[in-house]
């Protein structure tokens, strides 16, 4: 039995984009992929890292391609490139995300930035998620879209509120997609974590260690800390066929943080 669901966790020769796969969590989770077998296409606009992260993995498993998620087009030519490449599209893990370098409360809501932020996050999230699916449509691919959300959109937030906004819309999207795919037998769902320490975080050192301690304190699982690769782990999880019933779920991983009263309760 064990035998069993240790290979429906294998992702063996399932071809993958992973949007935002140069760092943080979407890279944790192409090595993961890698390891279980998939093959990756990171799709990212730092093209340096992205290219040292494919090269990490090795060319077999890996290839970086350059997708500006806020750009239509070019999220259209990671999905071609991916098929062409390999002959089809198995996961998209829709990943890539911003925060806004200002506070972003109402009172000071910067609408520039808000634009920005929600053309990454919450417009390019569906432009991954549309294209990804009408390519497996087209070649009849039972395929696993994952998108990354966060528990800010259970939550709401003291601040970033285009960063909350958006991060609800991804979950509606899950929401939608998933009742409108299900059809083509593609599943659809989302991973919403709680703070983890990566990059984005870091554009903020302060807040984020304020973060990390408050919510530390309000986990049910004391003293573990939620790391890059425990959130690749339940996407890994979501992609593979040991989910197969599963679809329209927001799977949040924050030790239980979101099960417990708010603090400002
Ligand atoms: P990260 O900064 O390490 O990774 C984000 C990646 O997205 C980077 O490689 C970046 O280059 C890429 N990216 C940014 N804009 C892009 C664009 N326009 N097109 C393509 N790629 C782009 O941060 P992370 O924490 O790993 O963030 C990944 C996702 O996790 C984001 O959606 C974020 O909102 C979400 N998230 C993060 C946390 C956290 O605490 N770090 C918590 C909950 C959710």
């Amino acid at each position: 039995m064990a035998e069993v669901s240790e290979q429906r966790l294998k992702l063996d020769q399932k071809v993958s984009i992973i949007t935002g796969g140069s760092s943080g969590i979407g890279e944790a989770t192409a090595r993961l992929f890698a390891k279980h077998g998939a093959l990756v296409v990171i799709a990212d606009i730092e093209d340096e890292k992205g290219q040292e992260v494919a090269a990490s993995i090795g060319s077999e498993r890996c290839t970086y391609y350059h997708c500006d998620v806020a750009d239509e087009q070019q999220v259209i030519s990671a999905v071609n490139f991916t098929v062409a490449t390999y002959g089809r599209l198995d996961i998209m893990f829709s990943n890539a995300g911003i925060v806004s370098p200002s506070t972003q409360t109402v009172l000071d809501l910067d609408l520039t930035q808000f634009d920005r932020l929600y053309a990454i996050n919450a417009r390019g999230t569906a432009a991954c998620v549309k294209h990804a699916a009408l390519a497996m449509v087209e070649k009849h691919v039972r395929g696993s879209i994952i998108c990354t959300g966060s528990i800010a959109a259970s939550r709401g937030g003291s601040s970033r509120t285009d960063y909350v906004m958006a991060k609800h819309a991804v979950l509606g999207l899950v929401r939608s997609a998933s009742k409108q795919l299900g059809m083509h037998g593609i599943r659809v769902n989302c991973v919403s974590p709680s703070a983890v320490v990566t990059a984005l975080s870091k554009r903020s050192p302060e807040a984020t260690k304020k973060t990390m301690k408050v919510y530390g304190a309000l986990s049910s699982l004391k003293g573990v800390e939620l790391t890059v690769d425990r959130v690749a782990e339940a996407v890994l999880f979501l992609a593979s066929e040991s989910s197969s019933f599963i679809t329209g779920l927001d799977l949040v991983v924050d030790g239980g943080l979101t099960k417990l009263p708010d603090e400002d309760d």
